[in-house]
């Protein structure tokens, strides 16, 4: 167990780094251990994944040094912000599996998350998506300004957030717009 949690925190803190060098801004949040969220505070009760701190915004990082350091003191989990350099979209697995169809028909190339304890996936889009009714026909939610959401491999009750489309393959860039609400309008 403890072999296992050290190995899982050190591809945590690589994780963590290469998103950092990719100037994604990390956010360390509570970690699943198996049994329950645990966090820097001792007195902490929150029962779901959390950003550690309270004021975790203005503490975002996206320098790989900071980040290192970070998550080579403690074990934490992974999460970016959103909202600056991109924001997230979620939607419910059976609407995002055909959303990432559609995106992959248009050759539209874009990371996707899976985070089974939520039953939704994350699609990566360039920050300011407008509101249209198409997301609220998909169920889809918006993380953009101060909005935070978990990234590979972070662990969660019900198995490890993972990249459905990893970033890598679309180069670090994520969908436009006007790309990303033609894919869900097909969807
Ligand atoms: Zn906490």
């Amino acid at each position: 167990m403890n072999a296992l949690r050290t190995d899982l925190g050190t591809r945590l803190r690589a994780a963590a780094v290469e998103y950092a060098a990719h100037g994604w801004p990390v956010v360390p949040v509570s970690f699943f251990d198996g049994r329950s969220y645990t966090c820097v505070q001792a007195d902490c009760v929150e029962e779901t994944m959390h950003p550690v701190w309270r004021l975790w915004p203005d503490r975002a990082s996206a320098d790989p040094k900071v980040v290192a350091a970070w998550l080579g003191m403690l074990t934490l989990s992974v999460a970016v912000r959103t909202g600056v350099v991109f924001d997230v979209v979620s939607m419910p697995e059976a609407a995002a599996t055909r959303v990432q169809a559609a995106l992959a028909e248009r050759h539209t190339a874009t990371p996707v998350a899976v985070w089974r304890e939520r039953g939704r996936r994350l699609f990566w889009v360039e920050p300011g998506l407008p509101w249209r009714p198409v997301l609220g026909r998909l169920d889809a939610r918006v993380s953009a300004e101060n909005g935070w959401v978990p990234v590979p491999p972070t662990p969660t009750r019900h198995g490890p957030v993972q990249w459905a489309v990893e970033p890598a393959q679309t180069g670090w860039c994520f969908a436009r717009h006007e790309d990303f609400l033609a894919a869900a309008s097909a969807g």
